[in-house]
C-alpha cells in the first residue's frame, strides 16, 4: 500500500500494548467466535439453505443494504470531499473474529512501524464509510481500534489473542494483538501490507454491519434457528469480507493507495484463513458444518465481489444460494 510520512493516523485507538489485561475470567469459553458448533449435522444444504435464506429474507424484509445506500451505489467521484479531520449480541457470540493461533511478543517498541500503519488504515475506514453513510444521509460512528498483546477486557468477555483480531459490538471497538500480523505471515503464508489492511477492514465491516442493523437481524436469526447458526455466522462473514473489498475499492478511488500486487495479498490472506484450511491445519480434517467464516474460495469470492463491485449493494449475502 502506498503511504507516506504525512499521511493520517487515526486518533481513535486505545493503545494497551504491554498492560497484560487482567485475564482473571479466563478462557471466555474457546476461541473461533465462540459459538456453539452443532455437529453432527447432515452437510446436507440444499434444502435447510432454501429455507433459511427464505427465513433471513422474511426478517431483512429488504435488503437491510439499503437502509443505508438508498438502493443505489454510491460514486466517491461525486461525493463531497470532506476535510481530512482526526478523529445484541451475547458476549460471546458477539466476537466476530478470524480464527486466530496464539500469539507472539509485543510489537518491540522502535518505530512502532506496524501501529502506525494499522492508525493509516483505521483512518482510511474512517474516510470512506463515513463517504458512504453521508452519501444516504446517515452519520458514520467511528469505531475504536484497541492495540493488545496477550489478553484483554472487552465488553464481549475476556479477549485473548489466540482468537485472532475480533469485533465486539457491545463496545464497538475492534481488538487487535499486531502480533497476529506475524502470524499471518508466517503461519498462515499471507504476507504483505495490503494482508494487514484486510484483517483491519472485514474487522471494520462488522462495526458497519452492527450500525445497520444487520449484526442484531442475525442475532435474532441465530437465535431462532440454533441449528443454523453456524450457517447464518457464515453470511456475516462473507459479508464483512465483501464491505472489505468494498473499502478496498473506494479507499483507492478516494487516495490511490493500491499497489501493485496488493489485491493478490488481500485474496490470498483471504484464502489461508478460510475455514477449511485452519482445519485442515489444526484438526487434519475438514468439517464444512462446524465452519463459521466460510470456506477459502468464498471468502475470496466475496472479498473479490466487493471489490469489484465497489458498493455495497453487491454484498447481500444473505439472500443468495449461491455463495
Ligand atoms: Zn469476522
Amino acid at each position: 500500500m502506498r503511504y507516506d510520512e504525512n499521511d493520517r493516523e487515526s486518533s481513535n485507538v486505545e493503545d494497551r500494548r504491554g498492560q497484560g489485561g487482567g485475564g482473571m475470567f479466563g478462557g471466555g469459553g474457546g476461541g473461533g467466535g465462540g459459538f456453539p458448533i452443532p455437529m453432527g449435522g447432515r452437510g446436507g444444504f440444499s434444502l435447510t439453505t432454501m429455507l433459511i435464506v427464505g427465513a433471513l429474507m422474511l426478517l431483512f424484509g429488504l435488503n437491510p443494504l439499503d437502509l443505508i445506500t438508498g438502493g443505489g451505489s454510491v460514486d466517491m467521484s461525486r461525493v463531497p470531499q470532506m476535510p481530512q479531520m482526526d478523529g445484541g449480541q451475547s458476549p460471546r457470540s458477539g466476537r466476530n473474529d478470524i480464527p486466530g493461533l496464539p500469539g507472539g511478543q509485543a510489537q518491540a517498541p522502535g518505530q512502532d512501524e506496524l501501529g502506525r500503519f494499522t492508525r493509516r488504515v483505521l483512518a482510511d475506514t474512517e474516510d470512506v464509510w463515513e463517504r458512504v453513510f453521508q452519501a444516504s444521509g446517515r452519520q458514520y460512528k467511528k469505531p475504536t481500534l484497541v492495540m493488545f498483546t496477550g489478553s484483554t477486557r472487552t465488553a464481549c468477555g475476556q479477549g485473548l489473542s489466540q482468537m485472532g483480531p475480533f469485533y465486539c459490538p457491545l463496545d464497538q471497538k475492534v481488538y487487535v494483538d499486531l502480533a497476529f500480523y506475524d502470524e499471518l505471515k508466517r503461519r498462515f503464508r499471507a504476507p504483505g501490507d495490503f494482508a494487514q489492511a484486510y484483517v483491519v477492514a472485514h474487522e471494520v465491516g462488522h462495526h458497519v454491519q452492527t450500525l445497520l442493523g444487520v449484526a442484531d437481524k442475525v442475532q435474532e436469526m441465530k437465535q431462532s434457528y440454533p441449528r443454523e447458526a453456524n450457517q447464518i455466522q457464515v453470511r456475516m462473514e462473507l459479508q464483512a469480507d465483501c464491505l472489505a473489498g468494498v473499502w478496498a475499492n473506494l479507499n483507492d478511488q478516494l487516495k490511490k493507495r493500491l499497489q501493485p500486487g496488493d489485491i493478490e495479498e488481500g485474496l490470498n490472506a483471504a484464502s489461508q484463513i478460510g475455514d477449511d484450511m485452519i482445519q485442515r491445519q489444526t484438526q487434519g480434517q475438514v468439517v464444512p458444518e462446524s465452519f463459521t467464516h466460510g470456506s477459502s474460495a468464498q471468502r475470496v469470492r466475496w472479498f473479490k465481489t466487493g471489490f469489484q463491485g465497489g458498493s455495497m449493494q453487491v454484498c447481500d449475502t444473505f439472500r443468495t444460494n449461491q455463495l
